[in-house]
C-alpha cells in the first residue's frame, strides 16, 4: 500500500481525494488533512453577504466524509520539507511516498497600508460577515470597490460583489443615494473572454455602476476616508477590497516557492509536478498558467490522479493538465452567466461566454450539489 498525503481540504484537495479513492482503490491510503472542521465554497460568501444565508448553513463539515481509502484528519500543517517529504503538523508527523500541496492561498490585507483600519472585504467568511452588518446600518455614499492586487480568487467575483451590491442596496432604498465605484488594476475584467469582459463591463454600466480599469488603488487614509491611485486621491464612505492573496506561510517556508512566479509554488504546468520527487501542488497555491479558481483545482486534481496512477502503474504518462473550468457569474435579479475556459488544450485560451439566464442559475446550483456528494460520499 502506498501513501498519499493530501494537504488542504478545499477544492483541489477534496476532488484529489475523490479521485484517488475511485481510481486507485486498494492501492493507495490517503491522507487528507485541514485545520478546519469544514469545507465552504467559495462562493457561499456571497451567500452570507447578500443572499442572508447563515455562515453555518454553509459549512459542510468534514465529518460527514465517508469516502472509502480516504482519512480525514483535523490538524494545522506546521512544517514541509520538500526534499524528504516529510511533513510536520500540530499533532503529528508524515513521510508519504507521495505529497500534495493543496493549501490555497491567504490573504495579506496589511499589504495595503490603511485597508486593515477602514476597509472591508468579502473573501472571508468573517469579512463577508462584518460587511453584511455594515451594508445594514448604510444610508448612501460613495462605495468603493477595488481590486487591490493580482492575482486574486475567482475573476467574476468583484463585479458580481458590484452587482449583487446594487441589487441589494436598491432593495433597500438607498440606490440612489449611493455611488458604486470598481477599480481594477487589470484591463479588463476576464482577458481571456473579450465577450464575458464586454458583457461584465455592460452590466455595471447598466446599473450605473462606474467602473476604472488599468487603476490600482495602493493606500487608504484612514483618517481622511481617501484612497489613492497613481491618478489621485479618492473620498469614499465604504472602501471594499478584493485584498492581496499569497502562498500560506507555511509553503513559503518550505522553500517550494523557490523558481515560481511572485512567490507562488513553481509547478510543471503539464503535470503540476514541483521539481521534488513525489510532490506535486494544485490549486490557487500553484504557480499554473490559470486563474485562481476552483474549477481549475479541480481539474488539477484529476491530472495529478491520473499522473500518480501512471507512476504507480508504471504506464505512460497521463494526458496534460487542460486548465479547463465552467465559472458560474451571479448578475443578480436570480439570473447566472457562465464562462467555460479552457487555457491549455489548444495554442491559445478559449473561453466562450453564456449570458445570465434561470436555468444557468439552476445549473449553478446543482453545480454545488454534486460536487457535495461526490466529495464526501461518493
Ligand atoms: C467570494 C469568492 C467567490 C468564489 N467563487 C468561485 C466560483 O464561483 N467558482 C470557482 O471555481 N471558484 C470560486 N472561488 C475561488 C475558490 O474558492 C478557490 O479558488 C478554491 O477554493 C481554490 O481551491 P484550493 O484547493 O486551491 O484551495 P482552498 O479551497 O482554499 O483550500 C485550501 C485548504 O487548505 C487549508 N489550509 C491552509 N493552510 C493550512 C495549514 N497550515 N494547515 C492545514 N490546513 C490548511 C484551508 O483550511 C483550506 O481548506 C471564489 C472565491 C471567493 C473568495
Amino acid at each position: 500500500m502506498r501513501t498519499v498525503l493530501i494537504l488542504g481540504a478545499g477544492f483541489g484537495g477534496l476532488e484529489l481525494a475523490a479521485c484517488l479513492s475511485e481510481s486507485l482503490a486498494g492501492e493507495v491510503q490517503v491522507v487528507l488533512i485541514d485545520r478546519n472542521d469544514a469545507f465552504t465554497f467559495g462562493f457561499s460568501k456571497m451567500d452570507i453577504l447578500f443572499h442572508d444565508q447563515a455562515p453555518e448553513a454553509v459549512r459542510i463539515p468534514y465529518a460527514d466524509l465517508t469516502r472509502p481509502g480516504v482519512e480525514f484528519r483535523r490538524e494545522a500543517v506546521t512544517s514541509i520539507d520538500p526534499h524528504t517529504r516529510r511533513v510536520v503538523t500540530d499533532r503529528s508527523e508524515y513521510q508519504p511516498d507521495i505529497l500534495v500541496v493543496a493549501l490555497g492561498a491567504d490573504y495579506d490585507p496589511a499589504a495595503t497600508p490603511g485597508f486593515v483600519e477602514d476597509g472591508h472585504e468579502y473573501y472571508s467568511i468573517d469579512g463577508a460577515c462584518r460587511l453584511r452588518e455594515r451594508l445594514e446600518s448604510f444610508t448612501g455614499g460613495t462605495v468603493l470597490l477595488a481590486i487591490l492586487s493580482v492575482p486574486f480568487k475567482c475573476p467574476p467575483a468583484p463585479y458580481e460583489g458590484a452587482m449583487l451590491l446594487h441589487e441589494k442596496l436598491t432593495r433597500r432604498g438607498v440606490r440612489e443615494s449611493t455611488r458604486i465605484h470598481v477599480l481594477s488594476p487589470m484591463d479588463s475584467p476576464i482577458p481571456v473572454s473579450a465577450d464575458t469582459s464586454s458583457a461584465l463591463v455592460d452590466a455595471l454600466a447598466d446599473r450605473d455602476i462606474a467602473y476604472s480599469p488599468g487603476l490600482r488603488v495602493h493606500a487608504l487614509d484612514p483618517a481622511a476616508h481617501v484612497a489613492a491611485t497613481r491618478t489621485g486621491d479618492l473620498a469614499y464612505d465604504l472602501f471594499i477590497g478584493i485584498p492581496t492573496h499569497r502562498v500560506p506561510a507555511v509553503v513559503e517556508a518550505s522553500g517550494l516557492t523557490e523558481g515560481g512566479t511572485d512567490g507562488w509554488v513553481a509547478v510543471d504546468p503539464r503535470t503540476l509536478a514541483t521539481r521534488y520527487p513525489g510532490v506535486y501542488a494544485i490549486g490557487d497555491c500553484a504557480d499554473a498558467p490559470v486563474p485562481r479558481a476552483g474549477v481549475f483545482a479541480e481539474d488539477a486534481a484529476r491530472t495529478v490522479a491520473a499522473g500518480i496512477a501512471a507512476h504507480l502503474h508504471g504506464s505512460p504518462a497521463p494526458e496534460k493538465y487542460r486548465g479547463r473550468g465552467t465559472c458560474y457569474i451571479e448578475f443578480g435579479d436570480g439570473l447566472v452567466g457562465k464562462v467555460d475556459a479552457d487555457f491549455l488544450s489548444g495554442p491559445t485560451p478559449v473561453a466562450p461566454f453564456f449570458g445570465p439566464s434561470v436555468e444557468l442559475a439552476r445549473e449553478k446550483a446543482e453545480f454545488a450539489a454534486t460536487r457535495r456528494r461526490r466529495w464526501f460520499t461518493g
